[in-house]
């Protein structure tokens, strides 16, 4: 029978009729066998750094389809890859061990240079910054080597020779031979019918090439024009030294008021310093779309062109000699969808414009803010002029994390237990009992926004210092709803209406934005920041005007509207958005005063 005619069988057969040694080939076979299957999964193991985080997001949002489609795609990957380590064609194998170890190291290398999983974004990056291969290489030597010994111990595993598997099974095997290209496939599919997002945390065996297959696919069907660059310095001098855009999280605005119509104490304290334009409606009702339209230039009227290509907050702020800060006090188990410190679209690219990186970590959630604004008051005592953009961790859900005991001053609140995930959450919701849920928000905010900006006013010298303070999107309480980021036309519109005041100690400048506040009171939205940020740094009314009109123009629309579909243009160039008018912002924010309060 032509099974004997493997060396193995033929020795087992000779031992065997010496009964001498019975279990040495069978066990020679069974350690490579073995051997193989554990180097394998102890590889994968070590390279996939984004498979837990990702996992304990899906657990905490409580989605359990998500979590039952990741968990299949994973099974299914593993076991692809393990009939890749023994196919018996070595070419065959080599063939995909060079893939995938290559896959791998990318991946690996791209991690340890910067602590972030790839990208569709990273990718086209990358791809557009790829004249600068070279320095990059210089810049991440260490990732470099450890991105080859990784390539390296990887094809060895893969390549190692298998043991010899024989009839049915060898023509099995021979058959799937290329089947990897399967769950690239269906990688690639869920990127274009999702997002990116959806295939963060999977194998980096086989997902970075799915998602180089999408933008090598999207680069060929049309040109991803590079970001712009800025050549010339602004015309004018900056209008004040320092500027801080302290973006927030989850910020209602109805929750700024008491039902009288007072601005919460932290505020009114310091009234003399704010201009309050009123209830202002966010660019996106989800915080990496709402963050990167803030920061990369974006306009309404052309998003993701704009998102695309526009110098970022960061290069018109180098430009204007400002030295830039960039400071994150969201925890990210929570918040970020991927593996890295760099969330709301943020890439590599970006980040290499932010001198001073900070990621608030090791504190406990209440201290966050707290830890946010030492970082600030530090920053800020700098000789040089600084810029500063800081992501607050504000009214995140779970709201009962944000705030200490002491601080719980609206009762009856939802018990910790009961506040774990959002699907408890809707359970709660369900059950109609509204008030407790409102009244832990309600505490979140009087420790996060109330407290945090006593605390700011006390700590801040706003003499020469601007701070623009807006939200990241609002927030939507009702039963069986999700309290941001829904998708369609018909979102609440609730989930778009935030805060927008401009603080400063600089009395000109104040006044100037009071007056505007004035006219523009329940009327702007966050496209007008961009120009402003602009203005400040003392760019000419012709480069502003790029991005429309700023918080000192006449708000021109009647109706505003947030974004609430893709604004990267991966899966489609269509926008969607939700319009929002005048009367809306009134209805649904009714503790607000409806004009301004002069005094
Ligand atoms: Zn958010």
């Amino acid at each position: 029978m032509t099974h004997d005619r493997t060396p193995c069988r033929q020795i087992f057969r000779l031992y065997y009729a010496a009964v001498l040694c019975f279990i040495c080939p069978v066990f020679g076979n069974l350690l490579i066998f073995n051997l193989k299957i554990i180097t394998l999964l102890i590889f994968i193991f070590l390279t996939n750094q984004g498979f837990v985080r990702r996992l304990n997001y899906l657990v905490e949002t409580n989605n359990n389809t998500t979590i039952i489609v990741f968990a299949i795609l994973w099974l299914f990957s593993i076991f692809v890859l393990l009939l890749v380590t023994f196919q018996q064609n070595w070419l065959i194998r080599g063939f995909w061990a060079l893939v995938i170890a290559a896959t791998t190291a990318v991946s690996y290398g791209f991690y340890a240079a910067g602590g972030s999983e790839l990208e569709v974004l990273d990718v086209l990056e990358l791809w557009q910054a790829r004249h600068e291969t070279g320095r990059a290489f210089d810049h991440f030597q260490h990732a470099v080597i450890k991105s080859g010994i990784v390539a390296i111990i990887g094809f060895l595993i893969i390549a190692y020779p298998p043991p010899k598997i024989i009839g049915k099974a060898k023509k099995l095997l021979t058959l799937f031979a290329w089947l990897p290209i399967l769950p690239v496939l269906l990688f690639v599919t869920l990127i274009f019918i999702k997002s990116d997002k959806a295939v963060a945390g999977l194998p980096q065996q086989l997902s970075p090439l799915s998602i180089a297959t999408a933008v090598g696919y999207k680069l060929s069907v049309h040109q991803i024009p590079a970001r712009d660059t800025i050549k010339n310095p602004p015309k004018h001098a900056a209008k004040v030294k320092h500027l801080v855009y302290l973006v927030d999280e989850s910020i209602n605005p109805n929750y700024l008021y008491s039902s009288d119509g007072k601005l919460l104490q932290g505020f009114t304290q310091n009234q003399d310093k704010i201009a309050n334009f009123g209830t202002s409606v966010s660019g996106s009702n989800c915080s990496a779309r709402s963050n990167a339209i803030l920061r990369l230039g974006a306009t309404r009227d052309n998003l993701i062109q704009t998102v695309r290509t526009s110098p970022t907050i960061w290069q018109y702020a180098k430009k204007a000699g400002f030295r830039t800060v960039y400071i994150d006090s969201q925890e990210s188990e929570k918040t970020v969808t991927k593996p890295n410190d760099f969330q709301n679209y943020m890439t590599s690219e970006e980040a290499k414009l932010i001198d001073k990186f900070y990621k608030v970590k090791n504190v406990d959630s209440p201290d966050l803010d707290y830890r946010l604004l030492e970082i600030m008051k530090a920053e800020l005592k700098s000789d040089s002029p600084t810029f500063i953009y800081a992501n607050k961790n504000g009214a995140h859900f779970p709201y009962s994390d944000n705030y200490p005991e002491s601080a719980a001053i609206y009762q009856p609140v939802v018990s910790v237990h009961e506040s774990r995930g959002i699907g408890s959450l809707l359970d709660l919701y369900q059950d109609g009992s509204m008030l407790p849920v409102i009244n832990t928000y309600k505490n979140s905010i009087y420790w996060t926004v109330d407290k945090f900006f006593e605390k700011l006013f006390q700590d801040v010298n706003l003499s020469d210092t601007a701070i623009i303070y807006t939200s990241d999107h609002g927030q939507y309480f009702e039963p069986s709803s999700t309290t941001h980021c829904s998708s369609g036309e018909d979102a609440p519109a609730t989930e778009g209406l935030v805060p927008l005041m401009l603080i400063t100690d600089k009395k000109p400048l104040l006044l100037s934005f009071v007056g505007s506040a004035m006219t523009n009171y329940n009327a702007t939205d966050q496209f007008s920041v961009f120009p402003t940020v602009l203005d400040l740094f003392g760019y000419s009314d012709e480069i502003q005007n790029k991005y429309g009109p700023d918080l000192l123009d006449p708000a021109p629309r009647k109706v505003s509207a947030f974004n609430t579909g893709d604004i990267l243009g991966i899966i489609s160039i269509e926008t969607v958005w939700r319009e929002v008018s005048k009367e809306e912002r009134i209805k649904l924010v009714p503790n607000a005063p409806l004009k301004p309060i002069t005094d």
